[in-house]
């Protein structure tokens, strides 16, 4: 048997900062990577083609430092289950290395490979990387699971993080002879999200790979996140956030290395509004790290409501309303102006995903589960803890201590959009209507029909007044 080590990569798409492909090159010199275009994810039905194009580009930034350091990734289309013991296998390698996950088919998955590997004698290692802490790493003082945020985040805060692992800047790749061998076991050429039937021809908010997310977290620790406090819930202001989030998901950055680098704009930050606008920036990270973590020891979230009142809850469920969410027609304009902006960038804004999933649950009364796959059809930062986790809030349904949370979209438009200049820039066809009209909705229906803007499809007042009442009542079941 060689001394070959093939690195698995998955959600990792980088070689700085990475745990697992540190540790194999730490080990032998002789490292390749694997990444597999898995059929049970591609062909699921809630695949968004931005988020595939973001991921294939990353991919490809990803061959071509691999071919500078001397080595390659190898690219796998079939079930991993079965194709990378067999690729393994031709290649003789002496262990797969890879770093783990926390969703349910992922280790499922992991579970199979690893057994695979084994009986056929070859070595499997396995490391966190994705998260600053372990999900076992944060307990409470009983040695429980944090299922509060809160209390996660102050003990999560307080432990010390690690530094960025070292880059793979030399290895040894295969010989011509192993590449035909690995060809053989199924390595293809890497093909463009289109090849694989997921067209995006609009343009991604952050380019693909690991420069452009180094770059972006440069420039947004330089400069905005010292005011992220003020600026993160505005949505107009696109420079309010760091729009890492995709980044983030297909590990095109280290965590480490993001978390490193707030610790330096820390350091260097000069006013108290700068050092909270930082911390309150690590405080979303540790969101991150929170969902993340329950989604790993709570698996059934994935599934359904962590809360007993949500479990059999009678939700409406009308498919034209749901229709008219989707397509940003509901006419509520602040809904509506988030549900074009998730639909033509593939992206929405914090806040704005707040509103919408409130509008969706509370005031159209549709389980939130519908809302959740939507946005994993459409979001090219679509991942399913912080999805899960960010649509179980909305619902009041999950891990959250404030029983209901009712958004009025009229208070928060006037609030964060009170210009209308978010509602104005998605939907070009009110842009003459009032301001004042805009942010509380209030549009007479002679605009409305002048404008080609539909009726509002619901009552805010009623429908808030209809939901507390069904939840009072499923609450008293
Ligand atoms: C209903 C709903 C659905 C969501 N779906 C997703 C999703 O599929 N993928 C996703 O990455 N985020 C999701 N979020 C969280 C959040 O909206 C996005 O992470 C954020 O808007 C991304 O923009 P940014 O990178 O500029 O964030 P920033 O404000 O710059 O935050 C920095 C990073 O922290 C993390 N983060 C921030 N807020 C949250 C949060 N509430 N939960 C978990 N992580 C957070 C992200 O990795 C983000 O990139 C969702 C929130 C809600 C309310």
């Amino acid at each position: 048997m060689s001394d070959l080590i093939l690195f698995w990569h998955r959600r990792d798409l980088r070689i700085s900062d990475n745990i697992g492909l540190a540790a194999a090159r730490n080990r032998s010199a002789s490292v390749v990577g694997v990444f597999c275009l898995d059929p049970n994810l591609l062909e699921r039905d809630d695949v968004a083609p931005a988020r595939v194009t973001y991921m294939m580009g990353c991919l490809q930034a990803l061959q071509t430092r691999y071919a500078k350091a001397g080595s390659q990734l190898l690219i796998l289309k079939a079930e991993p289950q079965h194709s990378i013991p067999a690729l393994a296998t031709a290649l003789s390698a002496s262990a797969v290395f890879w770093n783990l996950d926390v969703e349910p088919y992922s280790q499922t998955r992991d579970l199979v490979v690893q057994e695979a590997l084994q009986h056929v004698g070859i070595e499997t290692k396995t490391f966190w990387d994705q998260l600053l802490h372990a999900p076992d790493e944060i307990r409470t003082g009983a040695g429980d699971p944090y299922t509060v945020y809160t209390p996660f985040w102050r003990n999560w805060s307080s432990k010390p993080k690690a530094e960025p692992a070292l880059a793979l800047t030399q290895a040894v790749g295969l010989t011509e002879s192993e590449q035909q061998a690995a060809m053989k076991a199924g390595a293809i050429d890497l093909p463009t999200a289109k090849d694989l039937g997921f067209v995006w021809d609009n343009a991604l908010l952050l380019e693909p790979g690991e420069a452009a997310a180094q770059a972006r977290l440069e420039t947004f620790c330089d400069r905005a996140i010292t005011d992220y406090q003020e600026h993160r819930n505005f949505p107009f202001n696109t420079e309010g956030t760091s729009h890492l989030s995709a980044a983030l998901k297909f590990g095109a950055i280290g965590i480490r290395t993001v978390w490193a680098k707030t610790t330096e704009a820390m350091a260097q930050a000069r006013s108290d509004e700068a050092h909270d606008g930082i911390r309150v920036w690590q405080q979303e990270l540790a969101w991150r790290e929170f969902y993340q973590t329950v989604m790993y020891l709570f698996p059934a979230l994935a599934d359904g409501p962590y809360r007993k009142p949500f479990k059999d809850f009678p939700w409406d469920n009308n498919p034209k309303h749901f229709q008219a969410w989707c397509d940003g027609k509901t006419g509520y304009p602040i809904v509506d102006a988030a549900m074009r902006q998730l639909n033509e960038l593939g992206w929405m804004h914090n806040r704005c995903r707040m509103i919408v999933a409130s509008f969706l649950t509370k005031d159209l009364m549709i389980d939130w589960r519908w809302g959740e796959k939507y946005f994993m059809q459409r979001l090219y930062d679509g991942d399913l803890s912080a999805n899960n986790g960010g649509w179980q809030w909305s619902a009041s349904s999950g891990m959250d201590p404030k029983p209901l949370r009712i958004f009025n979209p009229a208070s928060q438009a006037q609030k964060f959009d009170s210009e209308a200049e978010y509602i104005r820039a998605w939907l070009p066809e009110l842009r003459s209507v009032d301001t004042e009209d805009l942010v509380t909705g209030k549009i007479l229906p002679l605009e409305r029909d002048r404008c080609g803007y539909p009726a509002p499809i619901v009552d805010h007042n009623q429908q808030q007044k209809h939901f507390k009442e069904i939840y009072r009542q499923q609450k008293e079941k």
